[in-house]
């Protein structure tokens, strides 16, 4: 196991970094691979209070001792605070669950433009101060499935040490980006990405291309080898979140993460990971470029971002958690593809002829299926 400094929390952290929310079925297992993790050299861990008995199995595993040995990180769920006292309300009954008398790393969870303004409206940054000054957290960080731009918004706001966000090959500008990571590094947080495969869609149903691809390279590797490759190549990553969901999963990302310190990729490397992008590039349901000719929108509407959402969402099956984000991030904030009014500004400008207000009325069809 390689490790780094997380940021300038002064945490020297595992670059693997157990996700907490895809735990096997048994509690017996989930105790057994947690442990495994630890003994073999993983010391940080990722849970929420909205995972599912995720933080009482996590305590369960950090009981005999193991507690002293990891970086724990939980998150504040956000969506269920209503006033400023419940969020110190929730956090007392996450330590219940974690059995332990203070959080490494406690993140406000699902930072969108919505939860943000209730943060500051409930002044849940001066609670996060105040636990820490408690001895109840010791380091400050958020989770975010947004825009760059609201990223850089919240990071700019407060004294964070830490961010979560999603990046994957598939994902360089998708949400927060490598450009968001690049700023959140420079500005001195410990970056830590969630979502490495995808919820592991990247890795099942691998386009027959990308298999061709693959086997044609001379260093043999798994499609997931290369995607924890491609992200641990980067100085500005800290920690990668796996979920694994059983031990010989857990066993595999072990041996991945045996070397991941970061300038390992060769140029013919990054070549190949270009080429997998292509072929997924190839297949997604827009072809919006992103360039933003469009914007802004009178509604409101993030136009790029829509499509990028729905790109996604088209090409690993319909996962629920996407149409999710559209509800939580978009829809319930005015800002959904819904709201189109149809006057047609976006479609003048578009250099790829994309008919968007009829794309915007498919997208909120097939996105909100489900959520
Ligand atoms: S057609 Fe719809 S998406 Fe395009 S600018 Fe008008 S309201 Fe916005
Ligand atoms: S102008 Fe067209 S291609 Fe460019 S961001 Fe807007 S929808 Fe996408």
């Amino acid at each position: 196991m390689e490790y780094t400094m997380l940021g300038n929390t002064g945490l020297r952290v595992s670059r693997f970094g157990l996700g907490c929310m895809r735990f096997p079925e048994g509690r017996g297992d989930a105790v057994r691979m947690v442990r495994y993790a630890i003994d073999n050299g993983v010391n940080y861990l990722d849970s929420a209070y909205v995972y599912k008995d995720s933080e009482v199995i996590t305590g369960e595993a950090l009981r005999d001792g193991y507690r002293g040995r990891v970086v724990l990180a939980t998150k504040s769920p956000i969506w269920n605070v209503e006033r400023h006292a419940d969020f110190e309300r929730f956090l007392d009954e996450e330590l219940r669950r974690l059995g332990t008398d203070y959080i490494d790393m406690y993140l406000l969870h699902n930072m969108n433009p919505g939860n943000w303004e209730k943060v500051r409206r409930l002044d849940g940054l001066g609670f996060l101060d105040r636990m820490v000054e408690k001895g109840k957290i010791r380091h400050k960080g958020f989770s975010i499935h947004n825009t760059v731009a609201a990223f850089r918004e919240i990071a700019d706001a407060f004294d964070w040490e830490m961010a979560q966000i999603q990046l994957n090959i598939l994902g360089e500008t998708y949400q927060v980006g490598l450009e968001g990571l690049a700023y959140g590094a420079k500005r001195g947080l410990g970056m830590v990405i969630m979502e490495p495969l995808r919820g592991g869609s990247i890795v099942s149903n691998v386009p027959d291309e990308v298999g061709a691809l693959l086997e044609g390279f001379p260093e043999r590797r798994s499609l997931a080898e290369w995607c924890f490759r491609w992200l641990y190549n980067m100085s500005e990553v800290s920690v990668i979140l796996s979920g694994t969901s059983n031990l010989e999963q857990l066993k595999d990302n072990l041996r991945i993460f045996e070397r991941s310190g970061p300038g390992l990729m060769s140029g013919e490397e990054m070549g190949l990971i270009r080429s997998i992008q292509d072929v997924y590039e190839a297949k997604m349901g827009i072809g919006c470029t992103g360039c933003r000719y469009c914007m802004p929108c009178p509604q409101g509407i993030n136009i790029p971002e829509v499509f990028q959402l729905y790109n996604q969402y088209s090409l690993f099956n319909k996962p629920l958690g996407d149409s999710i984000i559209y509800r939580r991030n978009m829809v319930e904030l005015g800002i959904g593809a819904d709201q189109c009014a149809g006057c047609g500004n976006c479609k003048l400008h578009c250099p790829q002829q994309l008919d968007i207000p009829e794309l915007m009325r498919k997208v909120h069809g097939e996105l909100s299926q489900g959520a």
